[in-house]
């Protein structure tokens, strides 16, 4: 592995893999499989993810809005791309990278038709959501007659999929508003199928559903966080690896006397008769925001915890290493598959991993392990 000299988020190929690999082992051999790549595939790198997972031969891609669907296009992804946040302004992005726009309302709908019909498109692939009780985004179950009266009026689209989202999946407690929404997208889907005359793909798993809801795997599963190494569980995180893991390193070394204060505001004050500190170039600018600040978050050196203290700044964090033995230069892990976890380090501010994998933010560098 490669010294690091700067803070790096470094992504490893073979988690990606062996996640994917675990991820299908719980699908039939027919369901289909669609890795979620939206927001730079969760924090890691969406054009190295798409085509590693392109080249093992996943089914589909979904990102959330269509110019993450137009910089995989350009990084050379075939693969075919759901565009799941459809907005108007972004049609002749969609058309010209030839994505696949969500539907879920009426306007949205109306105005892609009439953009299609405009530039004379033949069955251009689009897909319809439903919302079954996330209440989110999606037509309604009794929208379904007014839908396929506009989709059959229409040469210039075809209904490639049905789909819905869960609520909350990874919640036991609420598996009966689980299976509610299973089953009322299985009576939308069987309605919406026999009114249009033929029969588009239905799915409805992200990852926690397809570790907890085999029942509704339907014809394809949308997985994002599963791919990442997180399961919303630690029984099922066990059996994933986390593909990002974010190191940096020691810039400044401080000797505190008692009273010294450190950071802004001053926030923190040493009671201590002597204090070290580790200044480390991150900081809320790389998605280390402040919630970690002032003893919640935590870094790891040599093996050893060591708390942030004081506030998070922009661009940098200081940590107190009194009782660590380390020095200028050496290697600091914020978070890793092996020692601290994601997952672990969003909790310790109150927060879930997919917010602080996702918030690592363009200013730091991805180094890619094949
Ligand atoms: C983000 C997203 C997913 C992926 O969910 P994970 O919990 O990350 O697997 C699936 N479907 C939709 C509609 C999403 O927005």
């Amino acid at each position: 592995m490669p010294e690091v000299q700067e803070t790096i988020l470094e992504i490893d190929l073979n988690a990606l893999k062996h996640n994917f690999e675990y991820l299908k082992s719980k699908l039939k051999p027919k369901t289909l499989f669609l890795a979620v790549v939206k927001a730079f595939a969760y924090g890691n790198d969406a054009q190295e993810i798409a085509k590693y997972l392109q080249d093992l031969e996943v089914d589909y891609f979904a990102v959330a809005y269509a110019n993450e669907g137009v910089a995989l296009r350009q990084a050379g992804v075939t693969t075919p791309i759901l565009v799941l946040h459809t907005l108007a302004v972004n049609f002749d992005a969609i058309l010209e990278n030839n994505l696949e726009p969500n539907l879920y309302n009426a306007k949205i709908l109306n105005e892609f038709i009439a953009f299609a019909e405009e530039k004379n498109q033949n069955e251009y692939l689009v897909h319809i959501k439903f919302n079954t009780g996330l209440n989110r985004l999606g037509f309604w179950e009794n929208d379904i007659d007014y839908l396929v009266s506009k989709v059959k009026a229409t040469k210039a689209i075809k209904v490639k999929s049905l789909f819905s989202h869960l609520a909350a999946s990874e919640d036991l407690n609420e598996k009966e508003f689980t299976l509610n929404q299973i089953n009322s997208f299985k009576t939308i889907a069987e309605n919406f199928s026999k009114a249009i005359g033929y029969q588009p793909l239905l799915h409805m798993c992200n990852t926690s559903g397809v570790l907890n809801y085999p029942e509704a795997h339907f014809d394809m599963v949308r997985c994002g966080i599963g791919l990442y190494g997180f399961g919303n569980s630690e029984i099922q995180s066990a059996n994933l690896k986390p593909s990002a893991s974010l190191k940096t390193v020691i810039s400044q070394i401080h000797h505190i006397e008692k009273g010294e204060s450190v950071g802004y505001n001053r926030a923190y004050k040493s009671d201590r008769l002597f204090t070290k500190t580790a200044t480390l170039p991150l900081g809320h600018a790389d998605g280390i925001g402040r919630i970690y600040g002032n003893g919640k978050g935590f870094v790891t050196i040599h093996g050893k915890k060591a708390p942030i203290i004081g506030n998070v700044c922009m661009d940098m964090i200081m940590v107190n290493i009194t009782d660590i033995d380390c020095k200028e230069g050496d290697e600091v892990i914020i978070f890793d598959g092996k020692i601290t976890s994601a997952e672990t380090l969003a909790e310790s501010a109150g927060t879930i991993s997919y917010e602080l994998i996702t918030g690592i933010s363009q200013r730091v560098k991805r180094v890619i392990l094949k």
